[in-house]
């Protein structure tokens, strides 16, 4: 596996100075994205890109989420160190790195078979000891719930009841909801009652499609 340069650390710092200077201001978080590789959750191909504001193709038809969403969404769940997180779309393993960076104790869910395989492999060897579990993210893990926290990084048609269900009372689920385009959702859980919510819109955003079932 390739290494991380002095060449790739510079890139990663500049990309996040950017990101502090288009409002990120959460030192875990940017401490995080300095931390953490992003080329080598890529193809060696796509190297030279890994630190530019985009959105980039993985295996299976997906995309790893552009570094300003990351910020965004891991911003936005206010999390501290030592939290339980559920992430719903592991994907290349980026955001949950991201998340293990900042302190959080984080269980993920990815129902694409090839992609759980994958990333599994490049999370263990790069040292992130996320719980990795191949699932359909609508069902959460209830096994492991109550969560403090849930990000969803893929576009949602509703809020999952589900997902809802296994957060805490005063926990905070972080989820882009729409088809086509989403709107992403900041969503309070006020008491035990899932319709006790209290939900803030962030803004227009386009994520691959959360589908249901798995993916063999
Ligand atoms: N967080 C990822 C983003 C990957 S794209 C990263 O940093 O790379 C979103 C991912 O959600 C895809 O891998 C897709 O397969 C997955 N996904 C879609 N629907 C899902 C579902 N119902 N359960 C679990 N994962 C799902």
């Amino acid at each position: 596996m390739e290494l991380d340069t002095f060449k790739h650390k510079r890139w990663r710092t500049e990309m996040v100075q950017k990101l502090a200077d288009k409002g990120i201001d959460d030192r875990n978080v940017l401490d995080a994205l300095v931390c953490v590789p992003r080329h080598l959750f890529l193809e060696t191909m796509l190297d030279y890109m890994a630190y530019e504001d985009k959105a980039l193709p993985i295996s299976c038809g997906q995309t790893i989420s552009q570094p300003s969403t990351v910020a965004f969404q891991s911003q936005l769940l206010g999390a501290s160190p030592r939290m339980k997180v559920l992430e719903v779309g592991t994907g290349s393993g980026y955001q949950t790195a991201v998340l293990c960076a900042m302190g959080l104790t984080v269980y993920t869910v990815e129902r694409q078979k090839e992609l759980y395989d994958e990333t599994i492999k490049r999370l263990s060897e790069l040292g992130y000891k996320a719980k990795c579990f191949l699932g359909d993210g609508y069902a959460g893990l209830p096994e492991f719930a109550p969560f403090d926290r849930v990000l969803v990084t893929c576009g949602a048609p509703q809020i999952p009841e589900a997902l809802l269900r296994q957060l805490k009372p005063g926990g905070v689920m972080v989820i882009p909801v729409g088809n086509g385009r989403q709107e992403m959702l900041h969503i309070v859980k006020q008491s035990e009652d899932i319709r006790d919510i209290k939900v803030q819109k962030f803004g227009d955003c386009k994520f691959v499609p959360m589908l249901e079932k798995l993916n063999y």
